[in-house]
C-alpha cells in the first residue's frame, strides 16, 4: 500500500500526485510499522495468478474512472491517476487508445468466465480469461486497452507494436505499468500473450522488471533475496535514491524497522514518510520501497 509519495523525487521517476493514498499504517515509538497480515494481500506488488487469488477486495471508494468517455471503466485510485498521465502525455486530447475492461468484481469475472466457457470453448478460456477470484482485474491494478477501431473484441482487443501502441509501450514503465503477459513468459504465467493487458505496479518496479525480463511472478521471487533492512537492493536513478527490500512476513502482526532518518525527526515525519510504499506480495510478505532525494531524505 502507499502512505504517501514523495513528490519532487517521484516526478523524475513519473510518479505524480493524484491523491490516491490509503489510510497510514501505525509508526511505533521505536521506528517501526506495524503490518497486519492481511496487507499480505493489498497493494500495487501483489502476485494475482492461478497459485495466488485475490483475498483483498478494494472498497469502492478506492476506485476511480480512467478515460473521459468511459466512466464504467475502473482502477484503483493511483493506478487510474498514473494511466490517465501516461495517455495524456501521448495521446493528448485523442482517443487513439482507449479502454476496453478494468476492474471487475468477481460476480462479473464469473461471468465473463462463463460467457466465454459458452462462446469459445474451454480451451480458449482457460487460455485466456483468468478463473474467478485469480483474475488481475479483480485487484484494480489492470486494465486492457485497444487501439481505437470499430468492432473492438472483448476478450481479445488489438493493440499493436506499432504506431500510438508502441509510442505507450515505451513510455509505459516509466509511469509503473508492464505488459503482464508477453509470449516469452507464457510458461511462468500459465496465461496466454495478452499484447493488451496492461498491469500497474508502480515506479520503480516496472522499470526494473522490464530491465531484468522477469514475469512478475519471478519478480516476486527474485525480490526476495533483498531482505530488509540487511540486504536491500539500493539504485541510484536520476539523482534519486531507491531502496528495495522484502520482509516475510510473522504472524498477525509484522514489525519493520524504518531507516533512522525516516521517523527520528518527528516534526518531519510527515515529510519523511511521503518516501515510504509498503505493498503485499500475495504470497507470503511485504515489499518496502523507499525513494530518497539526491540530498538523502
Ligand atoms: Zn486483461
Amino acid at each position: 500500500m502507499i502512505l504517501e509519495k514523495n513528490k519532487k523525487a517521484g516526478e523524475s521517476l513519473g510518479l505524480k500526485p493524484e491523491g490516491a493514498c490509503e489510510e497510514s499504517l501505525p509508526f511505533t515509538e521505536t521506528g517501526c510499522i506495524l503490518l497486519p497480515e492481511s496487507h499480505i494481500y493489498q497493494g500495487s506488488l501483489i502476485l494475482v495468478s492461478q497459485k495466488y487469488p485475490v483475498r483483498f477486495h478494494l472498497p469502492e471508494k478506492r476506485l476511480g474512472s480512467v478515460f473521459p468517455g468511459q466512466p464504467e471503466l475502473k482502477m484503483e485510485l493511483e493506478s487510474a491517476g498514473m494511466l490517465r498521465e501516461l495517455l495524456w502525455e501521448i495521446q493528448g486530447n485523442q482517443q487513439k487508445i482507449v479502454g476496453v475492461s478494468g476492474y471487475r468484481t468477481g460476480e462479473e469475472q464469473t461471468a465473463i468466465f462463463q460467457d466465454s466457457l459458452r462462446e469459445n470453448g474451454r480451451e480458449f478460456t482457460e487460455k485466456y480469461v483468468a478463473f474467478p477470484e485469480h483474475s488481475e482485474h479483480q485487484t484494480g491494478f489492470a486494465m486492457d486497452l485497444a487501439e481505437n477501431r470499430p468492432d473492438i473484441d472483448f476478450i481479445r482487443p488489438e493493440f499493436p507494436y506499432d504506431g500510438i501502441c508502441r509510442k505507450f509501450r515505451e513510455r509505459a514503465a516509466d509511469f509503473g505499468f508492464i505488459e503482464r503477459y508477453t509470449k516469452e513468459k507464457q510458461k511462468v504465467t500459465g496465461i496466454g500473450t495478452e499484447p493488451w493487458h496492461f498491469r500497474y505496479v508502480g515506479s520503480p518496479h516496472a522499470a526494473l522488471i522490464l530491465e531484468k525480463g522477469m514475469a512478475l511472478e519471478e519478480y516476486t521471487q527474485w525480490l526476495k533475496q533483498f531482505s530488509w533492512p540487511d540486504s536491500v537492493l539500493s539504485m541510484n536513478r536520476k539523482g534519486t535514491v531507491i531502496r528495495i527490500g522484502y520482509v516475510k512476513a510473522q504472524g498477525a502482526l509484522t514489525e519493520v524497522k524504518l531507516p533512522e532518518e525516516l521517523y527520528h525527526e518527528s516534526s518531519v515525519l510527515g515529510k519523511r514518510r511521503k518516501n515510504l510504499k509498503v505493498s503485499g506480495n500475495n504470497v507470503d510478505g511485504f515489499v518496502i520501497t523507499v525513494i530518497s532525494g539526491q540530498e538523502g531524505v
